[in-house]
């Protein structure tokens, strides 16, 4: 499930350049019985099967020999939210250890005495963590500095100022009758930035009203938010439905 995403792009070229180490760990070189299980059945009863303490520890206890400042994240539908920030917080770290459920989940001690985060990808459930890894993977990756050529790119990403990304088109300028913006055209590079601020915040205030109320707004973004009042009318727009 892993060879894929992490043998690709981005995430490929920032192992390539030493930037960051991803390293696959199975939970049964843990083990110490014959069969080398990892699960067992619930205590109570009931469907399914729950990871077994012995081997998590295990695992997390090795890979964390010398590491005093390691994170031990619990892939987790009921785990706070992954955002920007986590990801941020993430990203500042020497060592992650991202654990991977599978089946029911985990025996409820590995979450209260081993991890230090709890991580959802969202509310929905997948049947294993391994995804749900990498999308923590790729969004941390993406943040560590050198990794994404351009900084800039990734400072004017969703999120990372407080709002969503502004629109974004590319050639040719006309594609069935629907032009590019002409200020794009211009070659004006104050007008396309103050355009570009404008519409990121046009769009934050349409889809993520929320973002609004936390991102560092500077005067001119206050002024071009009035500004946008006064041409759309009325509060915040609700979010589009159905898209
Ligand atoms: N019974 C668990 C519950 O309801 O909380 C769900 C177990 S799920 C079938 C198996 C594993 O997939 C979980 O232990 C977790 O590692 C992973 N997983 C499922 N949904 C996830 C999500 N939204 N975010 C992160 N990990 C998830």
């Amino acid at each position: 499930m892993f060879r894929g995403p992490l043998e690709e792009s981005l995430v490929r070229r920032a192992q390539e350049r030493g930037l960051v180490t991803i390293r696959v760990h199975d939970l049964r070189a843990y083990t110490r019985d014959r069969h080398r299980v990892v699960d067992d059945v619930p205590y109570g009863g009931g469907a399914g099967m729950v990871l077994k303490p012995e081997p998590v520890f295990a695992a997390v206890e090795a890979l964390m020999a010398g590491r005093a400042d390691s994170r031990v994240v619990l892939l987790s539908p009921q785990g706070q939210r992954l955002t920007h920030q986590v990801a941020l917080e993430f990203a500042a770290r020497d060592h992650l250890i991202l654990l991977c459920g599978r089946y029911e989940g985990f025996d409820e001690r590995i979450r209260t005495a081993l991890a230090t985060d709890e991580v959802s990808i969202g509310d929905v459930v997948l049947s294993g963590g391994e995804l749900a890894a990498l999308v923590v993977l790729e969004a941390v990756v993406r943040l560590v500095p050198g990794v994404v050529g351009a900084e800039a790119s990734v400072r004017m990403d969703s999120f990372y100022g407080g709002l969503l990304d502004y629109p974004q088109y590319t050639r040719p300028a006309s594609f069935r009758g629907l032009a590019v913006p002409p200020v794009l055209l211009s070659g004006d590079h104050e007008r396309i930035r103050r355009w570009r601020r404008k519409e990121a915040l046009r769009r934050t205030r349409a889809r993520r009203p929320d973002l609004l109320a936390t991102a560092p707004l500077t005067e001119e973004d206050r002024q071009l938010l009035q500004e946008i009042a006064d041409e759309e009318g009325g509060g915040p727009r609700p979010p589009p439905g159905g898209r």
